[in-house]
């Protein structure tokens, strides 16, 4: 399997090449030369596996050339052994929404699916075996504790994780600064998630810098963390048995629901994908209005969205162009020269195909928490509250599956407020409130970050 960049699609990698860079020279997005599809027969075959086997068909569609399937079997089953559920994830009934629990993984929130297989893959493509590599990733509060439990205590990998300083909930901050060993920096940037990925982009975009550290990333613009994502919708279609599906994905950088599209090309009848975002409403803009602006990032209690440059909708724009790497630079350096881009009628009616978008506020999110627990006795957290309520917007849809992105306890205050009730820590979480936080601050400054980082690295 070979693949080019959003921006140059004359440019061709191999999966281990995409896998240690994440981002293309130049800036653009990797995606996959040729996208399996699947027929009718197959996805009957498909129908019958169990999520870990299921999720090594998918996965090895892209990856064929470096790991072998038994390999990845073998590797997918470590990967999971410290889920809660042996099925990894659980379709659950809410009248008539289905909620897709992603939440029971050692840090609680859909981020822990892909990031676990990728910690193997780490070890298993010997990306890491010559030479230390130095991870850098920005997050918006659960990519990074992901991050954190799949790579601690690697042998020659460090890994650098960029927060909001004072922008992520209590318990996002502690999973990820007190479960992390000596290979684990966090640092607390004093500015917003677009700020922190903003410097980890300039940071990839600087070979120079790049190859001194040999870094590497994962952040979800990492197309592997998009195909361990895909499989999940899979797993819906064949559980609940029923075509004309559609999924309310609450979103921020694009990367989850961007995975439900991809599953659509590979041949799921998926009927529509709602985004649902927060106040922070850039994609629902672009996607009803035509304009993509990025904004002041807005602090909401759903804060993993709160983002503003959704850095993985470049890879639908390439599609909704009609796979024109030249138009996709044009509307790119009119974003980085002007501040935004406009899309024009055609583009705007290819994206309305596949795609809703809704924005919920804080207010309502609210109600949404209050509202489930009142009928069903459940409590689900902010990120998912935005889902349930973006598909009650959308009218004359059926089969809607909501992804549950975060397991409630992550944002326990915000549920307390909404539904009086103390929620406690499950079981399966891997957090240490008895050990001392240990993060540093920094200044909103890739320079800073930069010489930070060079001083950890021997
Ligand atoms: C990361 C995250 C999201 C947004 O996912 P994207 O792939 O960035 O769109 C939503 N909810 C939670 C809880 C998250 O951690």
């Amino acid at each position: 399997m070979k693949y080019f960049s959003t921006r140059d699609k004359s440019l061709k990698f191999s999966f281990k090449d995409i896998f240690l860079r994440g981002l293309a020279p130049g800036g653009g997005l990797f995606l996959p030369i040729e996208i399996k599809k699947y027929n009718q027969e197959e996805l009957n075959n498909l129908s019958k596996l169990n999520y870990q086997d299921l999720a090594a068909e998918i996965i090895f569609n892209f990856c064929k050339e470096e790991v072998s399937k038994n390999q990845l079997k073998s590797l997918i089953e470590k990967s999971y052994s410290s889920f809660k559920n042996k099925d990894v994830v659980n379709l659950k009934k809410l009248g008539d929404i289905n909620l897709l629990e992603l939440y029971n993984g050692p840090t609680l929130a859909f981020k822990d699916i892909a990031m676990q297989v990728i910690g193997n893959l780490y070890d298993h493509l010997k990306i890491a075996k010559e030479k230390t590599v130095n991870i850098v990733v920005a997050t918006s509060g659960d990519t990074g504790a992901a991050a954190i439990a799949a790579l601690n205590n690697r042998k020659n990998i460090n890994l650098f994780v960029l927060h909001p300083h004072n922008k992520i909930s209590s318990v996002q901050r502690k999973i990820m600064t007190t479960i992390g060993s000596s290979n684990i920096y966090n640092i607390a940037i004093k500015g917003s998630f677009d700020d922190c990925q903003k410097i980890v982009k300039e940071l990839f975009n600087d070979d120079n810098f790049r190859s001194k550290i040999n870094m590497s990333g994962v952040n979800s613009i990492n197309w592997s963390r998009i195909v361990c994502q895909i499989v999940y919708y899979f797993y819906s279609y064949f559980k609940l048995k029923k075509d004309n599906i559609s999924f309310s994905v609450p979103t921020g950088n694009f990367g989850d629901i961007y995975a439900g599209y991809v599953a659509k090309k590979m041949g799921l009848p998926i009927n529509k994908l709602i985004v649902a975002t927060n106040e922070n409403d850039i994609l629902q803009r672009t996607i009803n209005k035509g304009e993509y602006k990025p904004d002041k990032v807005k602090p909401s209690i759903s804060p993993s969205m709160d983002i503003q440059v959704a850095s993985n909708f470049e890879r639908l724009l390439f599609y909704a162009v009609g796979e024109d790497d030249q138009k996709v630079n044009l509307l790119m350096d009119h974003l980085s020269k002007k501040g935004f881009f406009k899309l024009d009628e055609s583009t705007i009616q290819n994206i309305k195909k596949d795609f809703e978008a809704v924005k919920i506020n804080d207010e309502a999110t609210q109600s949404i928490i209050k509202n489930i627990n009142d009928e069903f006795d459940f409590i689900i957290d902010p990120h998912t509250a935005t889902g349930f309520g973006a598909a009650k917007k959308i009218k004359g849809l059926e089969n809607i599956v909501v992804l549950g992105t975060a397991h409630p306890f992550k944002f326990k205050d915000t549920v307390k407020k909404a539904t009086g009730k103390n929620l406690e820590a499950p079981f399966h979480l891997k957090m240490d409130v008895d050990k001392k936080e240990k993060f540093d601050i920094i200044e909103n400054s890739n320079s800073q970050v930069k010489n930070y980082i060079l001083s950890k690295v021997k």
